[in-house]
């Protein structure tokens, strides 16, 4: 079957309406890692929109959608973000040199996404074009063979993965049902030891709440320097965290291998921000990690993850998907791949205290969590309920 079409889209479904207003303010909204690498090079906190906030992101960029069509009008979608540099990167590198393949050939065309790409890199921007593209093209494959894409896959290899939720507020994450609970690095390395002192408090607070029947996790969203991040993991050793996540510049390469050095008993999990499968692969292969955290929609889709989990099964680690229970993709993968124990239930997935989760705006067809469980649908590839014009051309 024949690609005659690819092309970025904007994104423009109707948004699922909220029906319960907010119980009440949450008290950590905003409080995501002083702790993230703006605020490092910006002294922990910074001027935005008229007022101070914590952390912050670079730039963001809105959605991009990508729609690949075969000869017989059958379409496929798949999404990534980073606004306009990954929508033109689909359309001027990507689409003139992938229409008129076999949709088939899925492992071919990622192949000859990265080689066409290699010249410039094919990280990061790059990166995400080629997932948007890979999971329309593993979503066609799934509508064609009129199969959900975790049974092309070999099928599910399991009734249910344990969840886990990430956000500050755990009393909230417990009302909903959550049983694993990852909380965020508020402090970073220019608020010293009484930032160490605090980041403790709100780690004992929580374990003091979850006990010790479920895990905890800390995630330092890229902040710290290897010095706080040693003394961070010695000052948490009787909380028994499950990891201690994105401690440093995700291209630092070499500072994980002296925090690996310095810290050997710490479970260290990264890789949100690797793109490709090299580094998940150095990583592995030189045991700088123990839980590697690719992220579906930039790393290169569906068909990167499955190199990246294979290689981690044969390392002996295990790759948790970032935001894998936000995105149909992440589902999908979370359960066609053995080497991935947990899904994690996010930004995309939690919602404001006292609104269900059913009331989260997503895509139409993505399932939410229901009694501690998160079950991928099993209608034909991810199982979007979608429709083609709500995903008009990109630079229309
Ligand atoms: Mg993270």
């Amino acid at each position: 079957m024949k690609i005659v079409d690819i092309k970025a889209t904007k994104v423009e479904y109707p948004r699922v309406k909220q029906k319960t207003p907010p119980r009440e303010a949450d008290p950590y909204e905003g409080k995501i890692a002083s702790g993230s690498p703006m605020a490092q090079s910006l002294g922990g906190r910074y001027f935005h929109k008229d007022k101070w906030v914590q952390g912050g992101q670079s730039g963001n960029g809105r959605d991009v959608g990508c729609i690949v069509t075969c000869e017989d009008g059958s379409w496929g979608f798949g999404f990534s973000e980073r606004g306009r540099i990954t929508a033109s990167i689909i359309e001027d590198y990507i689409a003139p040199n992938l229409i008129g393949r076999d949709i088939f050939e899925s492992e071919k065309l990622y192949d000859m996404m990265n080689r066409i790409m290699a010249p410039v890199g094919a990280n990061s921007f790059a990166s995400r074009a080629i997932s948007a593209v890979d999971l329309a093209i593993w979503d066609l494959k799934g509508k064609l063979l009129e199969k959900p894409v975790y049974e092309i896959m070999g099928g599910s290899v399991t009734e249910s993965l344990p969840l886990y939720a990430s956000s500050n507020n755990t009393e909230w994450l417990l009302e909903l049902g959550f049983k694993n609970f990852k909380k965020f690095a508020a402090w970073g390395p220019r608020d010293s030891i009484g930032g160490i002192n605090k980041i403790e408090d709100e780690i004992a607070e929580a374990r003091e709440l979850v006990g010790y029947d479920s895990e905890l996790m800390l995630d330092c969203w890229l902040s710290m320097d290897v010095e706080t991040v040693v003394r961070i993991s010695e000052q948490l050793k009787p909380y028994r965290l499950k990891w201690i996540e994105d401690a440093l510049l995700s291209e630092s390469i070499t500072q994980y291998e002296i925090l690996r050095n310095r810290i050997p008993h710490q479970t260290i999990a990264t890789g949100e921000h690797w793109y490709t499968v090299h580094p998940f692969f150095h990583a592995a292969s030189k045991g700088l990690v123990d839980i590697l955290q690719p992220d579906i929609t930039w790393v290169g889709g569906l068909t990167a993850v499955i190199r990246i989990v294979h290689i981690a099964e044969a390392a002996g680690i295990d790759v948790i998907l970032h935001g894998g229970g936000g995105s149909v993709f992440g589902q999908h993968a979370s359960y066609g791949l053995t080497g991935i124990p947990m899904i994690e239930c996010s930004g995309p997935v939690i919602t404001a205290i006292g609104v269900p989760l059913h009331e989260k705006d997503r895509f139409p067809g993505t399932p939410v969590p229901d009694n501690g469980k998160l079950i991928p649908s099993d209608a034909p590839g991810f199982g979007f309920e979608i429709k083609r014009e709500w995903f008009p051309d990109f630079f229309s």
